[in-house]
């Protein structure tokens, strides 16, 4: 019996989850089209209350702007799947993209598309976040 194959790691349980969470990302992408806000024909002209209209502009763009933060979100998750999807066909999958050294399991566990590991990943993020120098 194959008793050790119990303890390797289950690529295809990993190749399994990060297709189901693609699919996911990808329909929860397509739903943001879909409800893509800000377009209510008909609305111009019947009313001369300038405050409402505000109000209402300004709901719209705070709705605008979470929902363009989550499809953000989204993407940058979607290229991290389908890179992870690669590796394991590269067999490099559970290798930091940067370093090449071993990811942590737990942190695969928890990010089945995490292609790099913690602390490359921390780097650059940090270098993603930090503010744009402008003179
Ligand atoms: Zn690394």
């Amino acid at each position: 019996m194959d008793q050790d194959r119990k303890h390797a790691p289950s690529k295809w349980t990993l190749a399994t989850r990060i297709l189901a969470e693609r699919r996911a990302i990808l329909e929860r992408l397509a739903g943001l089209d879909q409800h893509s806000p800000g377009r209510h024909p008909g609305r111009h002209g019947s009313s001369d209350t300038p405050t409402s209209e505000v109000m209402e502009a300004a709901q719209e763009s705070v709705v605008k702007e979470i929902e363009f933060a989550s499809r953000e979100i989204l993407v940058a998750r979607l290229k991290g799947l389908v890179r992870a999807e690669e590796k394991i066909r590269e067999g490099t999958y559970g290798r930091c993209d940067a370093c090449g050294h071993p990811i942590a399991p737990a942190r695969l566990q928890a990010m089945p598309e995490a292609v790099r590991c913690a602390p490359c990943a921390a780097q650059r993020e940090k270098r993603l976040v930090s503010p744009r120098r402008v003179r």
